[in-house]
């Protein structure tokens, strides 16, 4: 009886999640798999799905899952980090991604540039002995040795770590959100109100056509603008932009041994993909503010001036930008209940797509809860 009483209620319980960024699509995909009535609204949800012009953070993404290499072993970030890892290996079973274009591009290698870094990379190991996580060997040494035209220190491999294409990712994702039938909703939200009507549910919401929806829950997933919808409310949460640009390179030099060359690659910070025949992406820079540096994209260019023959040559045949929301005043990202009925899964900084099941997940268990 409990059973099927508990199920009814979920049955009757509508969730509106505002934005259709990878917070929104992994927080509608966990409560639509438990059976919720779950409305996605963002005015792209139906748009082409593209990193040519990315239309909101999540496209402009670069995908990379740095959850095990991640310095700390216990706390919030370090439990956020170790759950999502967890949770898209179950995922990505679940969504059968194999029929998609959509890989965990596995390992990552991170390449040490100074000896404080070596040193950090050789305290993790130690810290963390069951995450896969080895020094590079003098034979992948030599590799980069050559690859970068440098001597390096050292670096390190993760065996779990990777990559997963946000562009991919996101198309499978709203494949399966079709599946368990997802109501999508082009529009914008313009205000979100409490009703106090009785027999009616506790929220209105109220799009750009003038229409207005009534629900029992409202996830906010709309980074930038989440400040703006709940101020009116009396929920002070403050977000600045931090802009990341991308820059996709056409290699001249064919001698590039891409057999070597892990899901991910980090050096100097940066982070360099390789994405198809000749063509490597790297990225992403860290600017305040809504507008591409070119100065910022210079540095990343040449790679804080140690760029090797084979990338000065490069072309650049496309690059882009994407804005992150970061929290100012408390640590990103911001899951929170604010009050019955009214979440906020946003301000994911650099870590959306890393973090985005646990945080799904976390949005769920407050909502099953009440
Ligand atoms: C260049 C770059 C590289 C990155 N690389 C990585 C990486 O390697 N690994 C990683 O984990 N993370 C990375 N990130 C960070 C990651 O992309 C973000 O943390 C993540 O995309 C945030 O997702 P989101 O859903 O919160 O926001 P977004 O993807 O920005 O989505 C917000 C959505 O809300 C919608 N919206 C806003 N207001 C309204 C409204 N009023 N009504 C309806 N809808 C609304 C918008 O249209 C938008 O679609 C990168 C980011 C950038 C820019």
């Amino acid at each position: 009886m409990q059973t099927n009483s508990h199920k009814t209620d979920i049955k009757q319980t509508e969730i509106s999640i505002i934005g259709c960024g990878i917070a929104g699509i992994t927080t509608a995909f966990y409560l639509g798999k438990k059976g919720y009535k779950v409305n996605l609204i963002d005015p792209i949800v139906n748009s082409e799905i593209n990193n040519l012009n990315p239309l909101n953070g999540t496209q402009a993404s670069l995908g990379v899952l740095m959850g095990n290499i991640y310095k700390k072993s216990k706390g919030r970030a370090f439990s956020l980090r170790n759950k999502s890892m967890k949770l898209w290996k179950e995922w990505l079973t679940e969504i059968n991604y194999s029929e998609f274009n959509l890989i965990f591009e596995k390992p990552l290698i991170k390449l040490a540039s100074s000896e404080k870094e070596y040193q950090s990379m050789i305290d993790l190991i130690k810290n963390k002995k069951d995450f896969g996580i080895e020094l590079l060997d003098k034979n992948s040494l030599e590799f980069w040795n050559y690859t970068f035209e440098t001597k390096l220190i050292g670096g390190l491999i993760s065996h779990e770590d990777g990559r997963l294409n946000p562009i991919e990712l996101i198309k499978v994702l709203m494949h399966s959100l079709d599946q368990i039938k997802i109501n999508k909703i082009d529009n914008n939200v313009v205000q979100i109100n409490k009703n106090n009507k009785l027999h009616e549910k506790r929220w209105n919401i109220n799009l750009g056509n003038n229409k207005y929806i009534n629900q029992d829950f409202i996830v906010l997933c709309s980074a930038l603008s989440t400040q703006k919808l709940l101020e009116p409310l009396g929920h002070k949460i403050f977000l600045e932009p931090i802009l990341g640009q991308v820059i996709e390179l056409e290699l001249e030099d064919k001698t590039t041994n891409w057999k070597n060359w892990p899901g991910i690659l980090n050096y100097q910070s940066i982070n360099f993909i390789h994405n198809r025949a000749n063509n490597l992406l790297i990225g992403a820079t860290v600017e305040r503010g809504t507008s591409p540096s070119r100065l910022e994209k210079q540095v990343m260019l040449k790679i804080n001036n140690t760029a090797p023959k084979w990338i000065r040559n490069a072309r650049v045949c496309h690059e882009w930008s994407g804005i992150r929301a970061r929290p100012t005043n408390e640590p990103s990202p911001l899951i929170k209940e604010l009050e019955a009925g009214l979440l906020i899964n946003t301000g994911h900084y650099r870590n959306g797509i890393l973090l985005a099941p646990a945080c799904a997940e976390w949005i769920g268990l407050k909502i099953e809860n009440q």
